[in-house]
């Protein structure tokens, strides 16, 4: 157990929330997910995204929001299918629209931190093949571009593709997310595209723009162990998993190679050393057993004792730790783009997250060059396949109003944004 003290980040660190255009905006009428939810049974509790958080319509109120709760940036995602509805078509007014959201982060004093692909496709990217199109790189890549021209004098940080292989898992492997595929070999395919996809957006970016932005990889990972270290089938099942959630993205920037098991370690033109920076999302451990191939779960077993969070993660920030120390050896900064615990017990929630964020200043301590915490989330939000019920949010919304109500971690993220630390006393309230 740790012995909790005060610690200090270092000067000038990013303090923030990030969400996604189809979790809070509403109304994203024109992508694969809306299209997906109205056709039922996809969803916990036939949940839809709806009008969401209406955020499309009050982001002036939340910018707003996090200014007073301390935050110095955000992270959002620009929804594709809003900007190009049709293919090749822009639509100017939805452009002008994240022209204003992304001013009033500036006036707000939010540094943004832009994605542009959170997701959700456009129906016609759908229609073509989505992934599996040999020319998706080249499709990302154009809108890329096309953002960073029309918005580059704004954004001094850009994230491409959020979570490349959620994409591969959840919608090619597991299938749990549209189109719902289980099929290794479109995975292994899918795999390539968007590696070349995010080399492509982050060389359209630089092209595009003149004001030098930061353009990096947000990638989801787990801290992956053998459910039996002693079980041999645990242990490689645990190693596939390593290599392609967690390896895949890294070995193939590092090295502009196609790593195993996507490929052989043939090179990938264009990919080496697409990356300024690295944004890690961190939930959660994952303890894998070479059941899961059989039974098809996605997420491993946690521990009979473990803390859960309502999603089934078992609350592990020593993963954290571990993880930020490896990114470190790559070389770019590090920022935390997610992190965060879907639950109601608001004790447990700020406690999730003091207990993250001194396992970070642990791996800052130790040398990793990390410059930014953005929490998952800003409200409470649409939960892709979970629909409305899950709660990530440090602010609640009343039902109907969807008006905002910052919940206890919302006044002490402020205090420690603000204070850029915690004090042992923060510690001793909440973890003890
Ligand atoms: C995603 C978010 C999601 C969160 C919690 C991340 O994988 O980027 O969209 O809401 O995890 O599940």
């Amino acid at each position: 157990m740790a012995e909790y003290t005060d610690i200090r980040f270092p000067a000038g660190f990013y303090w923030g929330t990030a969400t996604s255009s189809h979790q809070v905006e509403g109304n994203c009428t024109k992508n694969d997910w809306w299209v997906w939810e109205q056709e039922g049974g996809h969803i916990r509790e036939g949940g839809v995204s709806g009008i969401a958080c209406d955020h499309y319509d009050r982001f002036e109120e939340d910018f707003a929001l996090a200014q007073g709760l301390g935050h110095n940036a955000h992270r959002l995602s620009i929804e594709w299918s809003r900007i190009e509805p049709e293919e090749g078509q822009w639509d100017m007014a939805e452009v002008d629209h994240y022209r204003r959201v992304v001013e009033s982060l500036h006036r707000h004093g939010l540094t943004p931190f832009v994605t542009l692909h959170h997701f959700t496709n456009p129906l016609w990217f759908r229609d073509r093949g989505g992934w599996l199109n040999p020319q998706a790189p080249d499709l990302l890549a154009r809108y890329a571009g096309f953002m960073a021209k029309e918005l580059g004098d704004l954004v001094p940080f850009w994230l491409p593709i959020n979570e490349p292989l959620v994409t591969v898992t959840a919608c090619y492997i597991a299938g749990y997310f549209p189109p719902q595929r289980k099929d290794m070999a479109e995975a292994m395919v899918v795999a390539k595209h968007i590696l070349l996809a995010h080399a492509k957006m982050y060389q359209a970016i630089k092209e595009a723009t003149t004001h030098r932005p930061q353009v990096g990889v947000v990638l989801s990972m787990s801290y992956f162990e053998p459910k039996n270290p002693d079980s041999p089938g645990d242990v490689a099942m645990c190693d596939a998993a390593e290599a392609l959630v967690n390896q895949y993205f890294l070995t193939g920037i590092d090295k502009g190679i196609f790593p195993p098991p996507v490929g052989q370690g043939e090179e990938a033109p264009g990919v080496k050393g697409t990356w300024d920076l690295i944004g890690l999302n961190y939930y959660s451990r994952t303890l894998v057993s070479a059941e899961m191939l059989t039974k098809g779960a996605y997420m491993g077993e946690p521990p009979p004792d473990a803390e859960l969070s309502l999603m089934g993660w078992e609350v592990y920030p020593e993963g954290i730790y571990h993880l930020l120390k490896r990114l470190a050896q790559y070389g770019p900064p590090i920022f935390i783009t997610e992190n965060g615990t879907s639950t109601q017990d608001e004790d447990a929630r700020c406690r999730y997250v003091l207990r993250h964020l001194w396992q970070t200043h642990r791996a800052i301590s130790e040398g990793a060059d990390v410059r930014g915490y953005l929490h998952w989330s800003l409200t409470d939000n649409f939960e892709w396949a979970e629909g409305w019920q899950q709660w990530f949010g440090m602010v609640s919304m009343e039902p109907g109003t969807l008006d905002r109500k910052p919940k206890p971690l919302a006044y002490l993220f402020r205090d420690i944004a603000r204070a850029n630390g915690v004090t042992a006393e923060q510690f001793g309230k909440y973890v003890g």
